[in-house]
């Protein structure tokens, strides 16, 4: 892989009650200061044309994409097949992580595991999508 993981955080427009207990800026900042990732980025709503936009603009291969937001097969339904078309293989450049219901110590500590995880000597490959369905 190319680089260091990318951090991309959706929060669903701010107004997704699954993100109200998250202090967005807090926890964009821990991640970007202290953990070792290329980049930590906010999008609003990675799911509608502009999220399309977003992708079409830094999607690459050779790249791992931890995406912090709503379910894993949410994301997948939602902007896989934008990544696919830009080359992204989904199993090995892709992490998503569900972050609802979370504090920002919550979603801080979620985030160092899957960056812990991707750049772990040897690994070739993102972890595996976290899953865990929670109501939307
Ligand atoms: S991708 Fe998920 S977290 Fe992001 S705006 Fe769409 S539903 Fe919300």
């Amino acid at each position: 892989m190319n680089g260091k993981p990318r951090f991309i955080m959706c929060n669903c427009t701010g107004q997704c009650p699954g993100f109200a207990k998250l202090d967005l800026w807090a926890f964009i900042n821990r991640v970007r200061d202290q953990l070792d990732v290329e980049y930590a980025i906010v999008h609003p709503q990675l799911c509608v044309d502009d999220g399309d936009r977003f992708w079409q603009d830094v999607a690459k291969p050779g790249v791992v994409y931890i995406v912090g937001g709503c379910d894993p097969r949410m994301q997948r339904k939602m902007f896989g097949a934008i990544l696919k078309e830009k080359g992204v293989d989904l199993d090995t450049q892709l992490t998503s992580l569900d972050l609802r219901d979370m504090s920002a110590e919550e979603a801080y500590a979620k985030v160092k595991e899957a960056v812990a995880q991707a750049t772990a000597p040897g690994t070739k490959a993102a972890p595996k999508a976290q899953s865990g369905v929670k109501p939307q």
